[in-house]
């Protein structure tokens, strides 16, 4: 990118939001997922529409990338910088506009933190369930990018689920407004449910219109042992096939439990094989009830110790440190690559036995956690990039894993989006028909692909054809 276009961009944006120092430029060339790296040309923190709509124009005109962002703890690499490319950084987008009480919406800026949205909500009881991992971080512009899940999405849903409306600036700079405050709305395509889990690639949000739902008033906390982990998985099925929902149903193996031990050191249990941490939540006696009747599946499925957490202090304790699974595990190993298969929830057993294969087989470490009530597991593999012959067994252990999954009616991503790191996966799930016709819409919203290109798919010479390029 030469020195006069940089010139224009630093006019748009204001020199205090424009920024292309060599260590500016490394600073915004990663996001959370490992290996993948490469500098921008610039890094621009825009401050409103106007300012995005002449960057776009210029973009077209001057033929370079923008690649949006949000907190960059993204795990596909979606927030990564291509060549020849401007980040654009959201986080400065950071206000709750309003909490409508009579409607139960909040209207927010791309750049709230997830947590900070929650606590507001809470403080007068209502309640944003989608609650990643990386909530005290990650912003609702990105949840909403990559249709973030979250330990609660068992009974909840994910992202996509509160989602009631979107305003965003086009890639050829025009702004578009779909949805609102109307919990019904039949008009033409559903074009909110279609950006919803688009990864920047379709244009930069700037507000969004979220359902809120009243707090749950009760919930009782549980954590059960096993020696087993094929015991592990059948007290899952057996939950979900008495027809209790909990909130949240979640998995660790030992690797990562005592990865979390030593990181949290709240006395979780070393020898085990699994732990499941689980909650139910509601109003009135019938949160007891649930509770005691998930205990006897546990106990039936041979959980060593059940525990009940005696306050919502331990409680808490408990959720933050599965919370912290991927933080812990990380201090093991240089690199750690987590990775998002999913199954239906019956095939959970078989594909946790997939995972402890694959390790065998390419002879690299795991750490397995997840979502196990949403069959979303979490296999996260310790290694270290600078032994080349380690990356490219992990790779393969990772290509074994995600084959096994679609074997198993699955699929590559439950959660973190496809990104850079899974699009050589994708046709195996969406088929080559699927990944046209994606092609096909990014180039009639995008012709010059210029919003973060690359991501999810790569663009064919046929498809430039569609375009009129
Ligand atoms: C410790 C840890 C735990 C995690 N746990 C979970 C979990 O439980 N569930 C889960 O789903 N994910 C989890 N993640 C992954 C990640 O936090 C989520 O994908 C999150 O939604 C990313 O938000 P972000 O603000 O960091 O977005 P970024 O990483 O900055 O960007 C993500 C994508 O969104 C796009 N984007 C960002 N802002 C905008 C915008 N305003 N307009 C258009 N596109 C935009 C980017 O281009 C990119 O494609 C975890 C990550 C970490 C590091």
């Amino acid at each position: 990118m030469n020195s006069s276009i940089k010139n224009k961009l630093k006019n748009i944006a204001g020199s205090r939001n424009y920024f292309d120092s060599e260590e500016d430029k490394l600073c915004y060339s990663y996001d959370a997922t490992p290996i993948f790296r490469t500098l921008p040309e610039a890094v621009i923190f825009p401050e409103n529409e106007m300012q995005i709509s002449e960057i776009m124009k210029l973009a077209n005109e001057e033929k370079f990338n923008i690649v949006p962002r949000g907190a960059g703890t993204g795990l596909s690499g979606g927030a990564i910088p291509v060549e020849n490319s401007v980040v654009m950084v959201m986080t400065k987008w950071n206000k709750i506009l309003e909490i409508d009480t009579n409607n139960l919406t909040a209207l927010v800026q791309p750049g709230v933190v997830t947590a900070d949205l929650q606590k507001e909500a809470e403080k007068i009881d209502l309640f944003y369930p989608p609650d990643p991992g990386s909530m005290n971080v990650c912003t609702i512009g990105g949840n909403v990018a990559n249709n973030a899940g979250g330990l609660r999405g068992l009974k909840y849903g994910v992202t996509k689920n509160y989602v009631l409306g979107i305003e965003m600036v086009l890639p050829e700079g025009e702004l578009l407004k779909t949805g609102g405050k109307n919990m019904k709305d039949a008009a033409g395509y559903n074009l909110r449910d279609f950006i919803v889990g688009s990864e920047g690639t379709l244009g930069i949000i700037t507000k969004i219109l979220l359902k809120l739902i009243p707090k749950p008033l009760n919930f009782v906390t549980l954590l059960a042992y096993f020696d087993k982990l094929s015991d592990s998985a059948k007290a899952v099925a057996g939950i979900i096939s008495s027809h209790i929902v909990p909130c949240m149903m979640e998995f660790l193996d030992k690797t990562t439990v005592n990865c979390v031990e030593d990181f949290v050191h709240i006395g979780l249990p070393r020898n085990s094989e699994a732990i499941l941490l689980i909650e139910v939540d509601g109003r009135g006696s019938i949160v007891q009830e649930d509770a005691e009747t998930i205990k006897n599946i546990l106990a039936k499925n041979n959980a060593s110790v059940i525990k009940t957490a005696g306050d919502i202090t331990e409680s808490l304790n408990l959720k933050t440190a599965r919370r912290s699974a991927f933080s812990a595990l990380a201090r093991r190993r240089p690199t750690t690559i987590l990775e998002d298969a999913t199954v239906p929830r019956s095939e959970l057993p078989v594909m946790i036995e997939k995972v402890t294969e694959a390790s065998v087989k390419f002879n690299v470490t795991f750490g397995n956690f997840g979502h196990a009530g949403d069959g979303n597991l979490h296999p996260t593999c310790l290694t270290d990039e600078r032994d080349k012959k380690e990356i490219e067994n992990a790779h393969r252990a990772f290509d074994f894993i995600f084959n096994e999954a679609i074997k198993l009616g699955g699929t590559i991503t439950g959660e973190h989006g496809t990104g850079l790191a899974k699009k050589q996966f994708l046709e195996k799930v969406a088929g080559s028909a699927g990944i046209e016709i994606m092609k096909r819409i990014k180039l009639s919203i995008d012709p010059n692909n210029i919003l973060n290109p690359g991501k999810i798919f790569s663009i064919s010479p046929k498809c430039e054809e569609y375009a009129g390029k």
